[in-house]
């Protein structure tokens, strides 16, 4: 099972829920999961090639925090792993377009609010997901 995590901030009204972890169809890599949980044709089919090569596979939805703009979201991640290299799935943001950063749920305490910008966040895990 996943975790449901609610994000908010003590200093305004932001507060969302991200549906963060594994759920039962997680685990390995899957063509059912990559064309389901990845958007962008470019990206499933770069995955679904790096998969045939690779030997060993994960997933999960992950938490991310752009750079630019602040923004938190949770994404699909999927890494295969080669013998020489690995190979991890990278999200732009849908605001500024950097690149996403993967976050911790245990480092949005104190750290900065998306919309009022004050080190005031916080988290805790509200539910569950399968
Ligand atoms: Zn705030
Ligand atoms: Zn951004």
């Amino acid at each position: 099972m996943g975790d449901i995590v609610t994000v908010g901030c003590s200093c305004c009204t932001y507060q969302k829920d991200f549906q963060l972890g594994t759920g039962i169809l997680y685990g390995e890599l899957s063509h059912y999961l990559v064309t389901s949980r990845l958007s962008g044709k470019a990206m499933q089919d770069e995955l679904l090639g790096r998969m045939e090569s690779g030997e060993y596979t994960l997933c999960r939805e992950q938490l991310y925090r752009c750079p630019g703009c602040g923004t938190l979201c949770a994404r699909f991640y999927g890494e295969v792993r080669g013998r020489r290299r690995t190979y991890q799935t990278r999200h732009r943001c849908h605001r500024c377009n950097r690149y996403l950063e993967m976050l911790e749920p245990a480092a949005i305490n104190g750290s900065s609010c998306p919309r009022c910008e004050e080190g005031a966040l916080y988290y805790r895990i509200s539910g569950s997901w399968d």
